[in-house]
């Protein structure tokens, strides 16, 4: 079920990796962020939007990792949105990581897949009026390079996409450097706007400045730690997989990185290990 942050905005949650879905609702238009995942779920989510009639309909992909594209299909006439960065993503790479997933749990897509082609893009950033209300869309590179905020300004909403969830440290898979700079955008567009809720990609909202916040702070200390640490280790000579070992102790909110998680904390090592050397 859904459940209204605010008036005209409504978050559908995916029963995996609690992804979620976010659809805003207005006399002006339908939108739609990140329609997923299992295809019961979208069609749901459908059957919600269409209920309202709407001249205009836009999907809004917050970047192109599968497991926000996967539902486009399942909404008719919608205009797709997404950066500019996003018809040069490696889609076979989320094409076969969703077939992955969807033979793991004999997931049934009556509509075959096909890569989103986005009707609309933008570089910096692109503006969409809505009636009493207007989203501001805004290039953050980092986790991907497609990746972008969407503001509701009129609601003092953030659509994070994998930013700031409060299930995940940063997941680095495009440029460390580029994800702190988008933190620091993040928390321009907090102050800037006042937002009050933050929806991330996965996980539970963020409400209250001190609760967005500290997802920021937190973030952030993981990213310098995780960076700075890599290059002391290295001016002191150490190995490569002396320092992997050594960054593997990194802690996220205080707490050891363990699990499932581990292996995501190893692949973003890696990606700093390798900007180092390409410095
Ligand atoms: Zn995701």
């Amino acid at each position: 079920m859904p459940y209204q942050i605010v008036q005209d905005i409504y978050i559908y949650q995916s029963s995996i990796w609690q992804t979620n879905c976010s659809v805003i609702l207005n006399e002006a238009a339908n939108v739609i962020i990140d329609p997923c995942y299992f295809p019961v779920e979208i069609q749901v989510i459908a059957d919600f939007v269409n209920r309202k009639k709407s001249f205009n309909k836009y999907i809004i992909f917050t970047h192109s990792d599968f497991d926000h594209i996967v539902g486009y299909q399942q909404f008719k006439s919608a205009r797709l949105i997404g950066h500019e960065e996003m018809t040069r993503c490696d889609r076979e790479v989320q094409i076969l990581q969703m077939r992955e997933i969807d033979q793991t749990y004999y997931v049934n897509r009556k509509i075959p897949f096909i890569f989103p082609e986005p009707d609309l893009t933008f570089g910096s950033d692109l503006r969409l009026s809505l009636k009493e209300d207007e989203l501001m869309l805004f290039h953050a590179p980092g986790h991907t390079a497609d990746s972008i905020f969407i503001v509701s300004a009129g609601k003092k909403v953030m659509f994070a996409g994998d930013y700031l969830s409060d299930l995940e440290f940063p997941f680095i898979y495009f440029d460390s450097g580029a994800y702190s700079k988008t933190l620091d955008l993040a928390e321009r567009l907090v102050r800037d706007f006042e937002i009050e809720n933050v929806v991330p990609g996965h996980g539970e909202l963020a409400q209250g400045k001190d609760e967005i916040f500290d997802r920021i702070d937190s973030d952030r200390e993981y990213l310098v730690n995780l960076v700075e640490k890599a290059q002391d280790l290295c001016i002191r000579g150490l190995q490569e997989h002396e320092i992997t070992e050594v960054l593997k102790g990194i802690k996220y909110r205080n707490e050891p990185i363990v699990g499932a998680m581990l292996k995501m904390h190893e692949e973003n090592i890696k990606l700093v290990l390798k900007e180092m050397q390409s410095l």
